[in-house]
């Protein structure tokens, strides 16, 4: 990423405050828009599409009042794609570092097969080796995609949903 467009992103984390743009309701909401268990239809938070309920006059989430920004009855387009797509970045991360962690288990496996079949060939050996590959490559994908990708991104999609939403917030206003 370039210096302009982290600065940007930065700016436009402050400019939110600690708010996330998609409100835990609206994120739960959307999964099961999404999942076809929901249709996309209810009454919403004019501003950040939170899901609100009839007798409330103000938003949980943005604390805007409804009389601010009337409620709608519908998610919009821009910001259900907005959702999918940082869906996508998190998965495409979470996946990348998943593979990365299967690369290292065959790396590792070639490592010991080589010294193994080199020292002894002990057929046994070599097949404790392949144990080895399978426990490895299970732990290793399971750590690097649930740990370090699941984190690096969720940061990484919160930070271009914020830029995104900035964008969608200054057309349509
Ligand atoms: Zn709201």
């Amino acid at each position: 990423m370039s210096a302009t467009a982290e600065q940007r992103s930065d700016a436009a984390q402050r400019s939110l405050g600690d708010t996330p743009v998609f409100s835990e309701r609206l994120t739960a909401f959307l999964e099961s828009y999404y999942a076809g268990e929901a249709p996309n239809a209810g009454r919403f938070c004019g501003h950040c599409y939170s899901p609100i309920a009839r007798e409330r006059a103000e938003c949980p989430h943005c604390d805007r009042s409804v009389k601010e920004r009337p409620p709608v009855g519908y998610v919009p387009d821009p910001v259900r794609e907005m959702f999918r797509r940082m869906r996508g970045r998190e998965s495409l991360i979470v996946n990348s570092f998943a593979y990365l962690g299967l690369a290292l288990a065959v790396l590792i496996f070639i490592v010991a097969f080589a010294i193994t079949f080199s020292l002894s060939g002990n057929v046994w050996l070599l097949a404790l080796d392949t144990l080895l590959l399978f426990v490895l490559a299970r732990v290793l994908a399971g750590l690097l995609g649930g740990w370090i990708g699941d984190e690096l991104g969720h940061r990484y999609a919160q930070r271009k949903l914020v830029e995104e939403w900035q964008a969608f917030e200054a057309e349509r206003a």
